[in-house]
């Protein structure tokens, strides 16, 4: 497959960058790694008239603590996330979701922070070339009337499969974005808007620029869970992120979050609550709470991930048990 024509642009800074999205609009797409969007412009899902490169913009990269808050820019590469003290420290569900994210060769050649965010939701009748697409009239993704993958929706119900926003979701990430107009920064859980067409609160001419995840506190422990097809350089068929407090032996501040289910990472309020006060080693609790969290899951799902439906939604209770227990070991300091 042949990467379509489109104009190259490389900014020097960011204010060089901003004005550039600005003058170009809806007629650019933003390039961080490339290790996404090229696969997507062979494929001839997006046909954009100019290409910005953020590859020139320093001030993107890095990993910093400040007042309580752990900040990655969007720039920053898979692999300086990785290999992040800060990150393994604090934040082991992003660290763990990187670890899975394809194969060493994304992690440590080419791919972001800030593309594994604004991954694209994806659907096996959508990611596929030009040539496999033609054979049907488009759907909703593609501008078109109709969905593959159930039958009468009249939306897109493709699937978030990025393993960074999954995690960072349980974290309760804030994502910083900036434009010629200046900064706004949005809710992770907002930013990612859970609508297959349109799966990101980003205007044309706004730019990713960073990520802010809250310092978690005194036993605090997280962790993330992801079953695919092959074991390695693919994405998840389901996955699970548990971010959790332990006081006293019993949980606080859970959240779990379930990727590969709607066109956001799943925010399970009413499941994660049902934890809260409980005692850590209270099994039976630790399960009703799996049970809940597929039950809700199960209603964002859809037949078009390349593995039964009913596969993926016996899944998500028990990644969400490994990922509460998982937590739980960090927390307490008994994971080894
Ligand atoms: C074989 C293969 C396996 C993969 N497996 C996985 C996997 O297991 N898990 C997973 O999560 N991903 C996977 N990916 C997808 C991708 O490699 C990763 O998500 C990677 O982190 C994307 O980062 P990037 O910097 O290369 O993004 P790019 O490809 O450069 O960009 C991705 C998207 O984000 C937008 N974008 C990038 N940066 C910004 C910004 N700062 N502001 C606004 N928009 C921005 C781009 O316009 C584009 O639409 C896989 C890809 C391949 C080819
Ligand atoms: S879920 Fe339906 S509309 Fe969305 S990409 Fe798949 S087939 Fe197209």
């Amino acid at each position: 497959m042949i990467i379509p024509e489109f104009e190259y642009v490389a900014p020097g800074d960011l204010q060089e960058a901003l004005d550039c999205l600005a003058s170009h609009g809806e007629e650019a797409v933003v390039l961080a790694g490339g290790t996404d969007l090229l696969v997507r412009l062979k494929q001839r899902l997006l046909k954009p008239r100019f290409v910005v490169s953020l590859k020139n913009l320093r001030g993107l990269e890095g990993i910093h603590k400040k007042d309580g808050v752990i900040v990655l820019g969007a720039m920053t590469p898979l692999v300086e996330v990785l290999e992040s003290e800060t990150v393994g420290k604090y934040l082991p569900a992003l660290k763990q979701a990187v670890e899975k994210i394809g194969a060493p060769s994304i992690q440590h050649f080419r791919g972001t922070i800030g593309g594994n965010l604004c991954l694209d939701t994806r659907c096996l009748f959508y990611n596929q070339s030009q040539f496999w697409r033609s054979g049907r009239t488009p759907c909703h993704k593609d501008s078109g009337k109709t969905c593959y993958a159930e039958e009468n929706s009249d939306r897109c119900r493709s699937a978030n499969q990025s393993d960074g926003a999954c995690a960072l979701m349980a974290l309760g990430c804030d994502v910083v974005l900036a434009s010629t107009g200046g900064q706004r920064v949005l809710p992770v859980g907002e930013f990612l808007t859970g609508k297959g067409e349109s799966p990101f609160s980003i205007e044309p001419g706004e730019l990713v620029v960073e990520l802010r995840v809250p310092e978690p506190g005194e036993g605090a422990g997280s962790s993330f869970q992801k079953i695919t097809q092959r074991s390695a350089i693919d994405f998840a068929l389901v996955s699970a992120a548990v971010s959790l407090r332990v006081q006293g032996g019993r949980f606080g501040g859970v959240r779990i979050s379930v990727g590969g289910a709607g066109a956001a990472p799943l925010f399970l309020k009413e499941a994660s609550a049902t934890l809260v006060g409980k005692p850590i080693d209270d099994n039976r609790s630790i399960d009703a709470t799996s049970g809940l969290a597929r039950k809700h899951a199960s209603a964002f799902m859809v037949e078009n991930l390349g593995s039964s439906l009913e596969y993926r939604q016996k899944m998500v209770h028990v990644l969400v048990r490994r990922g509460i227990k998982e937590a739980v070991a960090m927390a307490t300091g008994c994971c080894g």
